[in-house]
């Protein structure tokens, strides 16, 4: 007979099963680390890959730090400063809340965290090695700021190891991630080194010139501005003008309140508004910032924050594609008028 009895899983094996949901791959690594050294205010970020992040992954930055006393609380689920109570769900103005990420990460890998605030004399270490108990803690040289490190991502989950792929292919997803995380934050310094070689670098800068250090040269010149208001969305950015089509859609960034999404509604209103103004088979290119009040979204939808939910999807979706026709629009006249001159 089968006498089944329910038991609590051991806190590793719990951060391994939620760790499924936030840590894919090596790229959503890189986003859940680089998410929190912008929550840390930092403004440099340097990010050093190795083997696709197969083998290593390390996010320096120089944010505010984590204290001693805080290191081993930081590695452990459901551990976070960033909220209180259930109503700072309605205005999180950071990008991460669950408490969720360093605790499925190191329970995954060999991960070690180092820290310095200010205002401590020295640095600390502490170490977690596929698990989140027992963290080891010892002195570190770091300057300001803090340190993770990733090693052997997966070792211990070979289910979820025969599930990355080649180096190049993952490393192509990290460089994404950077990317778009730079993009809607200009005033950071990023940095990203494979195999110890720099691959990207961008210095502090306003948003313009951070779109034309990741687009291309001449990206906004080319591109028409949106600047378009409708209650309390407000949507800012570049989109191409009428007429003007790319042959793939690898050029389109949609951010909600700096989160980069893939929301299909939103994706909808843009599509509508470009109807009857591209040649055939071709995309437009836009990067997109939607700002809107935190109450207005849920972004905790998915624990990788990939999607929203808007109270007001339908106002939302009109406001985008309101605002784009209203400049596509302009942009045709200002064509024709061109032509006929
Ligand atoms: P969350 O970001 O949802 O709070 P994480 O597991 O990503 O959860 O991080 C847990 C906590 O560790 C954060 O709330 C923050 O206090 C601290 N922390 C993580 N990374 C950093 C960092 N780079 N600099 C300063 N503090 C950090
Ligand atoms: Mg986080």
């Amino acid at each position: 007979m089968n006498t089944s009895s329910i038991r609590v899983l051991p806190a590793r094996l719990a951060n391994q099963i939620a760790a499924g949901e936030v840590v894919e791959r090596p790229a959503s690594v890189v986003k859940e680390l680089v998410e929190n050294s912008i929550d840390a205010g930092a403004n440099n970020i340097v990010v050093e890959i190795e083997q696709g992040g197969h083998k290593r992954i390390a996010i320096r930055d120089n944010g505010k730090g984590i204290v001693k006393e805080e290191l081993k609380l930081a590695l452990s689920r459901h551990a976070t400063s960033k909220i209180y109570d259930l109503e700072d769900l309605d205005s999180i103005m950071s990008m991460g809340f669950r408490g969720e990420a360093l605790a499925s990460i190191s329970s995954v890998s060999r991960c070690s965290l180092t820290s310095k605030p200010e205002n401590q004399e020295a640095a600390w270490q502490a170490f977690a090695e596929g698990r989140d108990m027992d963290v080891e803690l010892k002195p570190a040289a770091h300057p300001n700021g803090t340190t993770v490190e990733v090693l052997d991502l997966f070792y211990n989950t070979p289910a979820r190891r025969r599930f990355l792929r080649a180096a190049k292919t993952e490393f192509q997803h990290i460089e994404q991630v950077v990317k778009r995380i730079a993009l809607s934050h200009p005033n950071i310094s990023f940095e990203l080194k494979h195999n110890h070689k720099k691959i990207l670098k961008y210095t502090a800068t306003n948003a313009e010139k951070r779109v034309e250090q990741i687009c291309k040269p001449a990206f906004v010149s080319e591109m028409a501005t949106i600047k378009y208001e409708y209650e309390d969305v407000v949507i800012s950015g570049w989109v191409s003008k009428a007429g003007v089509g790319f042959d793939n859609n690898d050029k389109q960034y949609l951010f909600i309140n700096k989160r980069m999404m893939k929301d299909r509604l939103l994706m909808h209103g843009i599509r509508q508004a470009y109807e009857g103004m591209l040649p055939d088979a071709k995309h437009p290119a836009f990067v997109l910032f939607l700002d809107l009040p935190p109450d207005a979204l849920d972004v905790n939808v998915h624990p990788a924050k990939h999607e929203v939910r808007f109270r007001q999807g339908r106002k939302v979706h009109d406001a985008v594609f309101q605002g784009i026709s209203e400049v596509l629009l302009s942009s045709l006249h200002s064509k024709q008028a061109r032509e006929s001159d």
